[in-house]
């Protein structure tokens, strides 16, 4: 890895963030609030929540094994995507690599900020190409985006391999972690001390059943994670999600990721053995990315079911694909009977 300092932007080496008031205050016992502007009416919402999220924080920390300032939270991963752009990349200038085919925001956001985003064809039947990845990359390349188990092929790859591409590459490597719940391994969280230029992202849209929070977390050495705050508007997550999400975290995961894996055993079966499916790709998410000769047809004949599901056939790599999420057990059986049903 370069040096921190020679990745980071200069602008935000450089930048003085936004204090809020309650930064200015030292802490003393008030009872009394009149720094902030804020309406002095209690409904419960009225006083502007934490802008560092302390208490959710010190939870996360603790649940995940992480230190507190290792921590960052955003509204969705999707915001910390976008940040890991304005905190490493000169607009216009640097650059950045990932595999394809991928979650699509790491393109989106990288066209947002105008960097040069550099796509490597995953190998044969989606294999991490670990060399192509470190060929791609030049003295502008800040970032190298990886997603294990990796959206919308499901695969996870093989811990070996990201650590190998995490200690040769140069620059900041993200993983993103949203489906790990999902997977076998436990990711590398664990791990977090022996990589400082590691982010990890999470989110508790997925396994926690959470997407409508809007609550994404990222992992990292200090003083990346300590850059992440610096740039992150002051209060980027609402009184209301910090509260619900105390609260939900504290109750546990409970079973439905243990649900959800059973079930995407029995539907990749059932997949599987139907006459319009030519390959169920093995999936560590909550998702099977599955092969048809006709994905627009199959598609169609789902929606007119009912039934919605992701038509990846114009992705690169995914031709032919459709992406179905793990439902319920009778939502996978109403898929399941359209699936079986349709005739080529
Ligand atoms: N990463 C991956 C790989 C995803 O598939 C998604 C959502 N589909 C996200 C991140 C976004 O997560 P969030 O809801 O936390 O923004």
């Amino acid at each position: 890895m370069k040096p921190l300092e020679e990745l980071v932007r200069p602008c935000i080496r450089a930048l003085k963030p936004y204090s809020t008031a309650r930064d200015e205050y030292a802490g003393g016992v008030i009872s009394v609030w009149l720094d902030a502007n804020e309406n002095p009416f209690d409904n419960g919402i009225n006083r502007y929540p934490d802008p560092h999220q302390r208490q959710l924080k010190r939870q996360i920390a603790a649940m995940k094994g992480v230190r507190e300032e290792q921590v960052f939270l955003g509204n969705g991963s999707d915001e910390a995507i976008d940040l890991a752009y304005r905190i490493f990349c000169t607009p216009g200038r640097d650059n950045a690599v990932a595999i394809s085919p991928t979650y699509g925001m790491y393109r989106v956001a990288a066209d947002m900020n105008d960097i040069e985003m550099r796509e490597v064809p995953l190998g044969r039947d989606f294999s991490l190409p670990v060399e192509a990845l470190l060929g791609a990359a030049d003295s502008r390349t800040k970032l190298l985006w990886l997603c294990s188990p990796n959206n919308p092929t499901g695969n996870a790859f093989p811990a070996e391999e990201i650590g190998r591409l995490i200690r040769q590459f140069e620059g900041m490597v993200v993983l993103d972690e949203a489906y790990i719940d999902f997977a076998d391994g436990e990711g590398f969280l664990p791990r977090l001390d022996e990589f400082p230029n590691l982010i990890v992202l999470q989110t508790v849209s997925k396994a926690w059943g959470m997407a409508g929070l809007r609550l994404g977390m990222a992992f990292a050495a200090e003083p990346v994670a300590e850059l992440f705050g610096r740039v992150k508007y002051p209060y980027n997550l609402n009184a209301l999600t910090l509260r619900t999400a105390t609260r939900q975290l504290a109750g546990g995961i409970g079973p439905c990721v243990e649900m959800i894996r059973r079930e995407r055993r029995r539907v990749a079966e059932a997949l599987a053995a139907a006459a319009c499916i030519e390959r169920v790709y093995p999936s560590q998410a909550n998702f099977l990315l599955v092969r048809t000769a006709d994905a627009d047809r199959l598609y169609e004949a789902l929606i007119r079911a009912g039934v919605i599901v992701r038509n990846r056939t114009r992705v690169a790599g995914c031709e032919g694909c459709l992406r179905i999420t793990i439902g319920t057990p009778e939502e996978n059986d109403r898929m399941l009977n359209t699936v079986n049903d349709f005739r080529l």
